[in-house]
C-alpha cells in the first residue's frame, strides 16, 4: 500500500485521452446541443449530470466497451474512468436510458469536435470521399420478409393446402367404400394437423404481406423494424447503410449519416451538402464510387457548388449482350448528333420518359443496315438513349478523364475510416433498435473514430488546448 500513490489523479498521466474527453465535454453547452435533464429539478433527489454520462459513453466508445452493462463495471473498476467521473458509479440501466434518451443529441456532440478540428485546420476543406458501409442491425435474416418471399411463400402454401385437400378428400372417399364393403378404413390422421399448421403460417406471412401493402414498403423486419435486408454482396444480411464523408487531408470523418436504404444512390448531395454547413464552406470537391452516379444527385450537386467526380457504371443491355458500350459512341453538342464506332451519324429521332427526364434516342436505321460492324454493334439497329440534362454527366466525365487520380484518393480515404470501425473499434453490429437509436449509436462512434485520429495529429495537449481558447 505505502507503494501506491495517494491521488487518483496521479495515476492518469498528462497525455491521458481522459483529460481531452473532461475538458473537451465540459466545454460543451449540453442544454444547446439538445441534452435532457440538463438543469437539475427542484424536487426530487438530483439525478446525474448529462455530462458525467456523456464522459463515460465518448470514453466507452474510445476504448471498444459500448454495452451498458460492461460500462457500469468500468465504473467500479477502471482507474480512468474513476477519475473521469470521480467515482460516480452509475447502474446500467441509467446508462442505457441516458443513450436512447439523448439519441439526437450524440449527433450535435460530433459537429462540435469536427467544429473543434477545423480550428486546428486538420480539414483540408477542399475535396471530401464519400462512400457507404453496411451494419448489421439486432435483426436476424430469418425475421426478415421482402415482398417476394412472402408472396412465395403464400404460394407454395396454397399448392400445399391443396394437396392436402385432394388427399383429405381422397381418404374420405376411400373410407366410405370401405364402410361399404364392410371393411374398415383408415384415414392419415396427421393430415387435419399439417394442414392447420400450413394454415396457421399461410396466415401470419398473409399478414406481413397485407402490412407491406398497407406501408408500402418492400420488406418488413419483425426484431428491429426500421432495419432492411442488404445487398447479398455486402454479406451484412439484415442491417443499416452507413454513410461517411471523409475530408481526404487527415482522413477526418466531415459528415455521417445512417439510413436503411439499400442503395447508395441518391445519397451523395444530401452527405456532402451536411458536411459543408459543418465544414463552413460554400463549395467543395467530392468523389464517389460508381454506387453514387445518378443523374438527378449529380445535378443537385452542381446546383449546390459541389464538383462531382463519380465514375459511370459500365451497364445497361447493349453491354449485357457484347455489344459496343454507349462510351463507344462520341456525342457532338453543337450538332446534337452521336458518331458511332463506324463513323456514321446519329440523330435524335424518338423522344421519350425515364424517371422525371427527358429521354431523346439516336438512330441510323439505313447506315445500320449497310454497316460492317453491325454483328457487334446491335441485333437490328441501334439506339442510343441520352438525358436531356445529360451535359451534366459530360461535364463530370470530362472533369474525371482530367483528373483519374482522385478515384484512388478515394479509395484511401474512406478505407482508413471503414477499417477502423470495423477492425479496430469492433463495430461489427449495432446493440440498439430502431433507426434514431442507431444513429446516436453510430454518431458516438464516428465521434471516438475522430478523437483518436486527432489525437494521432496533434496530441492530448493540444486537443486541450484548443478546447480552452
Ligand atoms: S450498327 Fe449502326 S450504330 Fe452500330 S456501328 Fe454500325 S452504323 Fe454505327
Amino acid at each position: 500500500m505505502l507503494l501506491l500513490p495517494e491521488a487518483v489523479d496521479d495515476y492518469v498521466g498528462p497525455d491521458n485521452p481522459v483529460r481531452f474527453i473532461e475538458a473537451f465535454v465540459d466545454g460543451l453547452d449540453l442544454a444547446a446541443s439538445g441534452f435532457v435533464r440538463v438543469a437539475a429539478k427542484e424536487t426530487g433527489r438530483p439525478g446525474y449530470d448529462p455530462a458525467d454520462l456523456l464522459k463515460l459513453y465518448v470514453y466507452g466508445y474510445l476504448n471498444r466497451v459500448r454495452s451498458s452493462r460492461r460500462l457500469e463495471a468500468e465504473a467500479h473498476r477502471n482507474i480512468e474512468v474513476i477519475w473521469l467521473l470521480r467515482h460516480l458509479k452509475p447502474d446500467f440501466r441509467t446508462i442505457a436510458d441516458f443513450r436512447r434518451v439523448n439519441r439526437a443529441a450524440f449527433k450535435q456532440v460530433f459537429r462540435e469536435f469536427v467544429i473543434l478540428c477545423r480550428q486546428l485546420d486538420l480539414f483540408g476543406r477542399e475535396l471530401l470521399a464519400v462512400d457507404g458501409t453496411r451494419i448489421k442491425a439486432v435483426n436476424n435474416k430469418d425475421r426478415n420478409f421482402t415482398r417476394g418471399v412472402l408472396t412465395k411463400f403464400i404460394n407454395e402454401a396454397d399448392e400445399k393446402l391443396a394437396d392436402y385437400m385432394k388427399r383429405l378428400d381422397e381418404g374420405d372417399a376411400q373410407e366410405e367404400k370401405a364402410s361399404n364393403n364392410g371393411s374398415c378404413g383408415r384415414s392419415d390422421g396427421k393430415l387435419a394437423e399439417k394442414i392447420a399448421a400450413v394454415q396457421g403460417k399461410r396466415d401470419r406471412h398473409k399478414a406481413l404481406l397485407d402490412e407491406l401493402d398497407r406501408t408500402g414498403e418492400d420488406q418488413i423486419s419483425l426484431t428491429d423494424p426500421d432495419a432492411r435486408a442488404m445487398a447479398r454482396m455486402t454479406k451484412v444480411g439484415v442491417g443499416y447503410n452507413i454513410q461517411l464523408a471523409v475530408d481526404v487531408k487527415h482522413k477526418l470523418i466531415a459528415e455521417q449519416e445512417v439510413c436503411n436504404q439499400v442503395l447508395d444512390m441518391g445519397l451523395l448531395a444530401p452527405t456532402i451538402e451536411a458536411a459543408m454547413d459543418t465544414l463552413g464552406v460554400d463549395r467543395i470537391e467530392a468523389v464517389a464510387d460508381r454506387g453514387y452516379f445518378k443523374i438527378e444527385d449529380i445535378e443537385a450537386c452542381e446546383k449546390a457548388d459541389i464538383t462531382a467526380y463519380v465514375p459511370k457504371p459500365i451497364r445497361g443491355p447493349a453491354v449485357a449482350e457484347g455489344f459496343f458500350s454507349k462510351e463507344e459512341f462520341r456525342y457532338e453538342p453543337d450538332k446534337d448528333i452521336y458518331l458511332c464506332p463506324a463513323g456514321q451519324v446519329l440523330s435524335p429521332r424518338h423522344f421519350g420518359k425515364s424517371r422525371d427526364n427527358v429521354k431523346i434516342d439516336y438512330v441510323n436505321r439505313d447506315a445500320c443496315k449497310a454497316c460492317h460492324l453491325r454483328e457487334r454493334c446491335t441485333k437490328s439497329f441501334r439506339r442510343v438513349s441520352r438525358l436531356e440534362n445529360e451535359a451534366v454527366l459530360d461535364r463530370m466525365a470530362a472533369r474525371l478523364a482530367a483528373q483519374p487520380d482522385v478515384l484512388d484518393q478515394r479509395r484511401e480515404s474512406v478505407e482508413h475510416p471503414f477499417g477502423t470501425i470495423k477492425q479496430w473499434m469492433y463495430q461489427g453490429a449495432f446493440l440498439m433498435r430502431r433507426l434514431e437509436n442507431v444513429r446516436g449509436e453510430f454518431s458516438l462512434t464516428a465521434l471516438a473514430y475522430n478523437i483518436k485520429r486527432a489525437i494521432t495529429l496533434v496530441g492530448v495537449a493540444g486537443l486541450i488546448a484548443a478546447v480552452r481558447v
